[in-house]
């Protein structure tokens, strides 16, 4: 394993001044799974106030009643915490106190999987007491100690593990998938926030779907609104699978970017309330996507997700049930109201609803293509559709005699015309076409 030079230097300055000190936790298990670690995590016997005297004022005591100490360096921060390990937790959030100890093996023990409960020092010496080299190699994901007393401490481990499960693609153990279902209620006492980050990522995971299919009570209770998915026939030639193993399947077609593997996992959350059946047996589901977008909405307030966040996702729902637009003109209007980067996530969803779709309806990944290169296309010629790239702007109008609200709309309907092929984007022709109409 090979431990970058920024963090060596801090395990051998800990140690020139006579202290042990260890990579540990996710560095190391991704170290072992020939993956770039986000962030090299250091545990020391130091004392938090000792690390400080070993780095001076490179040191900044960014977590003292942890013990943690973010000692900065060229290449980035290293967070250096002391071994210790964890009173008793009675909100299922937090430990009431922390202890510090001499004992690194001690320290392990407080961490949450055997994954992410090893440490390596500068010698290349690996600190294993629960097997968690073996159970990585063997692609399972099991707790130290007792899964029910490992979530009932800290909930937010539950939604890690799924995370674990997801990303690296490792199995849960019996015990650990048990204990996950059957501690979920204790989620209620985590922040949204924490929730938020954790299932952002869990979402994004090469074996998501596996993961949510196999727990979705665990999801189900902050966002309740997903379980009437769960097993609901569609009754529909379209499909071959219920709501849930649907939207699960959509979501695994798109690139793991959070904002659409979120409107994926939501593009039919309205489903069940739309559904009605026909005379000749058949279900339909008129307005859900009207439906899914209310019901995303409030999940993602719910998790407290950013403004942005919410509004992308929720935009992509409403927009999936709509045709795909196939002329210039109308990738033009679908560009204007979504800019390129969503109209590209847009299409991606429209790929994987589509995919997840009977077999028989994959046809229409031709019409989705030919979306796609006329969005290629316009956007090489460099296509107007927003009021950055319109001819005129707010100033050529204020000298016309324009203002205020009369002003915005003006130039609101110059960039309709353009985009729907009525006008050139052409300063003159612009110029000309307002006075013919405001003045
Ligand atoms: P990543 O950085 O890829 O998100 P990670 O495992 O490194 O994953 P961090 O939040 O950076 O996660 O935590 C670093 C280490 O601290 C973990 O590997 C684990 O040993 C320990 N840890 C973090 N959160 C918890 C927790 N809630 N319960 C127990 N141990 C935890
Ligand atoms: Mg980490």
């Amino acid at each position: 394993m090979e431990i970058p030079t920024y963090v060596k230097e801090v395990l051998e300055a800990l140690e020139a001044a006579g202290h042990e000190a260890w990579c540990v936790g996710g560095c190391v298990r991704d170290s072992l799974l020939g993956r770039e670690p986000e962030d090299w995590d250091v545990t020391a016997s130091a004392l938090p106030e000792e690390t400080m005297a070993v780095f001076g004022g490179q040191a900044l005591p960014t977590g003292l009643k942890h013990g943690t100490v973010t000692v900065s360096t060229a290449e980035g921060p290293v967070e250096v915490t002391t071994y210790r390990v964890d009173g008793a937790y009675r909100d299922h959030r937090r430990p009431d106190s922390v202890t510090f100890t001499r004992s690194v093996d001690e320290d392990l023990a407080r961490r949450d999987f055997t994954v992410n409960a090893m440490a390596v020092n500068l010698r290349g010496e690996l600190r294993d007491p629960f097997g968690g080299r073996r159970d990585l190699e063997a692609g399972i994901l099991r707790c130290v100690g007792d899964p029910d007393r490992r979530f009932q401490e800290d909930a937010l481990r539950i939604l890690r593990g799924m995370r674990f499960a997801a990303c690296l693609r490792l199995e849960e153990d019996r015990a650990a998938d048990a204990a996950m279902d059957r501690n979920r209620e204790l989620l209620r006492e985590i922040a949204p926030e924490r929730i938020q980050t954790e299932l952002m990522k869990l979402l994004c995971g090469p074996d998501t779907g596996w993961v949510l299919e196999n727990h979705p009570m665990v999801l189900g209770v902050f966002w309740p609104e997903l379980l009437p998915m769960v097993g609901f026939d569609q009754r529909n030639v379209h499909h071959c699978y219920d709501v849930w193993r649907h939207s699960l399947a959509a979501m695994m077609h798109t690139p793991p970017v959070p904002v659409l593997r979120c409107a994926a996992l939501l593009h039919d959350v309205g489903k069940p309330s739309a559904f009605t059946l026909d005379e000749n047996g058949v279900g339909h589901f008129y307005g859900h996507a009207k439906a899914s977008v209310a019901l995303a909405d409030a999940m993602l307030r719910r998790l407290k997700c950013s403004n942005e966040f919410r509004e992308r996702a929720v935009r992509l729902v409403e927009w999936h049930d709509r045709d795909i637009p196939r002329t210039d003109r109308g990738v033009r209007r679908a560009l204007r109201a979504l800019g390129e980067e969503d109209l590209r996530l847009l299409l991606a969803l429209k790929r994987a609803d589509n995919l997840a779709q009977a077999p028989a309806y994959h046809g229409r990944q031709a019409e989705i293509q030919k979306g796609e290169e006329i969005l290629d296309r316009l956007l090489e010629e460099e296509a107007c559709f927003s009021l950055k790239q319109l001819a005129v702007d707010g100033r050529d109008l204020l000298a016309l005699g324009l203002s205020g609200p009369a002003l915005g709309e003006a130039l609101d309907r110059l960039l309709g015309q353009v985009v729907d092929g009525e006008l050139p984007n052409d300063r003159a022709a612009l110029l000309a076409a307002v006075r013919r109409e405001a003045l």
